[in-house]
């Protein structure tokens, strides 16, 4: 009996720390995210038509006239 009561215990502490790590591990795949889908909108300077862009780069196509734009 007492050995299954200390087993009990041991099984909440796993599945605490289980639900602890999954959390965290959320919390942290969020921020990833956010920084990895970090959007910026971008006015064309050829036709003035307003993309937005999710990737780090100096120059971005535009979808409309495809002139690429520098970002400012
Ligand atoms: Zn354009």
């Amino acid at each position: 009996m007492k050995v299954e009561f200390s087993l009990l215990i041991a099984l909440i502490i796993c599945i605490e720390v289980s639900i602890i790590m999954l959390s965290i591990y959320r919390e942290n795949k969020q921020v990833l995210f956010s920084r990895k889908f970090e959007v910026k909108a971008i006015k064309c300077e050829i036709c003035s038509y307003v993309y937005f862009i999710s990737h780090k780069s100096a120059f971005y196509k535009c979808p409309m006239c495809l002139s690429i734009n520098k970002l400012s």
